[in-house]
């Protein structure tokens, strides 16, 4: 658990969770993975005499409301979310079914894409104030309606919306549903002079400017990559099994769905920016740069 102030607290992992405490009252940001991610924040609200009030979810994914079902079970917490991500969270199955297009394939039923059910008792509306110290702020891209919280000393939890170093060298470009947004979020972010700018799945840091930048980089050479993979006509297969291979990523049924997903999302953006366009042959869809 990091301090960064004396009502802000990070437990810090692979998902990190926001505890926000006011008389010993907590609001969590996110609750993990799982179960066990469930578990340790128990664990740590006994150790230090905490009691849990309200949850609020980034976004819906899996590995942000994966304590979501545990914790309030044990609590009776309220959880606070978005419009949209609500009902992802309250119908999980929604979640694979969407990355999916679909009824699902037999490898996306697991907790990776399919999280415990829990009810959402309150919905939270960008730019309103949250208990009158946190601040509710837009930061879709990622996924559909995901949101960011301003704490009173100027820290933001920055949820999915910027990635940290090691993920991006790790992983390449990440998970986006709308790239559009995606991009004017993270410009939207380096504006925000904050303390600390606490991402998800990377570093507390008080400088999100080089971040921002290798994410903008991040999504800018999958661009480019894209565009010169269809300098001629190609089906989403090929276009997604020749851009895995130059990056060296090796596919199976959750990384089709995903990578997929980002990369039809990526084909969507370059075709509303009039910079590749589809025909349809013999009933394939084929994609191919516009060249001028
Ligand atoms: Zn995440």
């Amino acid at each position: 658990m990091r301090q960064l102030s004396d009502t802000t607290w990070v437990l810090e992992g692979p998902c990190n969770i926001g505890f926000i405490v006011n008389d010993d009252e907590v609001t969590l940001i996110d609750s993990g993975n799982d179960k066990e991610a469930g578990r340790k924040i128990s664990k740590i609200l006994k150790e230090k005499n905490w009691e849990l009030k309200n949850i609020i979810n980034t976004h819906s994914n899996a590995d942000h409301i994966g304590g979501n079902n545990y914790l309030q079970n044990m609590t009776n917490c309220n959880i606070y979310t978005s419009e949209i991500e609500d009902a992802f969270i309250q119908y999980p199955e929604l979640e694979k079914a969407f990355l999916w297009g679909g009824f699902e394939i037999n490898e996306l039923r697991n907790k990776f894409f399919y999280a415990k059910k829990s009810k959402v008792t309150n919905i939270l509306r960008v730019n309103e104030e949250f208990q009158n110290d946190l601040e509710i702020i837009s930061l879709k891209g990622h996924f559909l309606n995901m949101i960011g919280i301003i704490t009173k000393d100027n820290d933001v939890f920055l949820a999915d919306s910027v990635f940290g170093e090691n993920i991006i060298d790790k992983y390449g470009l990440p998970f986006i549903y709308d790239v559009k947004e995606f991009i004017s979020t993270l410009k939207k972010i380096e504006k925000l002079n904050a303390r600390y700018y606490i991402p998800s799945h990377g570093q507390i840091t008080d400088n999100i400017k080089p971040l921002v930048i290798k994410n903008i980089e991040v999504v800018e050479k999958a661009k480019q990559q894209i565009k010169k993979i269809i300098s001629s006509r190609k089906t989403f297969e090929t276009i997604l099994k020749e851009y895995c291979d130059i990056n060296r990523i090796v596919l199976n049924g959750g990384q089709y769905a995903l990578v997929g997903s980002t990369i039809r999302s990526m084909l969507t953006y370059l075709a509303d920016g009039n910079e590749i366009e589809y025909i349809f042959d013999t009933n394939q869809m084929l994609w191919k740069t516009i060249t001028v």
